[in-house]
Parts: C-alpha cells; sequence; structure tokens
C-alpha cells in the first residue's frame, strides 16, 4: 500500500464514515438556505462563516454546505479536523468503555477501569501493571472486530504482562471461535486507513 500522505487527506463531500458508532452525511443547499439556518443556536450545532454547518446528533454528523464552500482552504481543514477530532473522542469516550465493560462480564474478567485518550502513534491500547486500560479514540471508528480485538487483546494483559507464548494461548481462549480477531493489532498496522485514522485524531 505504500505510506499515504497527510497532504493527501481532504475532508469534503467525497469523505465517507459509516460506522456502527458513527456516521458522516452531507447536504448541499442554495447559500440562502444556509444564511438563515446559521443564526440559529442549537446545542452540537457549529457553524463555520456562512458556509458550513455541522450539526451532531446521538452519533450522526451532518455537514451542511453551499456550492461555494471552498473546501481546499486550509483554513476550513483545520477547522473540519479539530471538530472531527472532538467529535471522534466525544464518542469514543462513551462507547469505549461501556464495550470493554461488555466484554468484562462476558468473559468475567475485570480490570480496574479505561481511559480513553490520544496515545502515541502506533500504540492502539495499553494496559498498566495495575490493570487499567488506556484506548485511542479512534478505535471508535474502526470495525467492530477490530475493536473488539484490541479490547481483548487489553484483557488478556490483565492475567499475562508480556507476549509470551502463555499470553498469546490467553487470548485464544478468550477469543474463542473468532479467529479473525487473534492477529487485529497486526491487520490494524498495515491497514491503509491507518494513518488516516491517526490524522482525523491528531492533537
Ligand atoms: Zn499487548
Amino acid at each position: 500500500m505504500g505510506s499515504m500522505k497527510e497532504a493527501t487527506f481532504k475532508i469534503n463531500p467525497n469523505f465517507r464514515l459509516t460506522t456502527n458508532y458513527l456516521s458522516v452525511s452531507w447536504h448541499l443547499v442554495d447559500l440562502y438556505i444556509l444564511q438563515c439556518e446559521v443564526p440559529i443556536a442549537m446545542q452540537d450545532r457549529y457553524v463555520y462563516n456562512q458556509d458550513i454547518l455541522v450539526q451532531y446528533h446521538d452519533g450522526l454528523i451532518d455537514i451542511v454546505y453551499h456550492s461555494g464552500t471552498d473546501f481546499e482552504s486550509r483554513k476550513v481543514q483545520k477547522w473540519l479536523r479539530e471538530l472531527f477530532r472532538d467529535l471522534i473522542l466525544r464518542v469514543a469516550k462513551d462507547i469505549l468503555p461501556e464495550r470493554v465493560r461488555y466484554w468484562e462480564n462476558m468473559k468475567n474478567l475485570h480490570g480496574s477501569g479505561v481511559t480513553v485518550k490520544r496515545l502515541r502513534k502506533n500504540i492502539l491500547g495499553q494496559c498498566s501493571f495495575t490493570n487499567h486500560i488506556t484506548l485511542q479514540p479512534f478505535l471508535v471508528i474502526f470495525k467492530q472486530e477490530w475493536m473488539d480485538g484490541v479490547i481483548l487483546h487489553e484483557m488478556a494483559h490483565y492475567k499475562y504482562k508480556h507476549h509470551r507464548k502463555s499470553f498469546w494461548n490467553f487470548l485464544s481462549t478468550l477469543i474463542g471461535e473468532d479467529s479473525k480477531m487473534a492477529k487485529v493489532k497486526d491487520d490494524i498496522a498495515i491497514s491503509p486507513y491507518y494513518n488516516y485514522y491517526l490524522y482525523l485524531t491528531k492533537n
């Protein structure tokens, strides 16, 4: 796949994001409609000049724009990227700890808590010696089996603080039938989307 440069990423109406927890819809309207909507303050409504209106509701991001909206503008890109970063973090803080609790109950294996925050580039999640899990926010826009694979990997560290054979054996028993989840961290690292996820959530 080669490495993708950040410069190739653009958030514009060609950008698609549809996952279990976060989806984006684009709406092209006439300028005057946008001008009427912009002054109306609503919860979770974000406005860029008279060019873009973003309404967030329950995992759905509606983006309204007009034919003159300049998505090539660096300021527009920066504004959109920061908005996405903040919305992804917010949804991640909601969903990921809940998903860890779900698996903890399913597997009857309990840790000491979950933190969701941006970690260093190549780290998807980590588990401390006190069994506290920290997860990257962008896991929330991964496909479900990847999200679950990373969570179960970190939970396996509740018992084994290393990556020796006993760890992988234990992870296999946790994952059971679903072998697709076993090497999920490798799958993610080679995914062409990986740099894109990083781009969307960088600080
Ligand atoms: Zn590990």
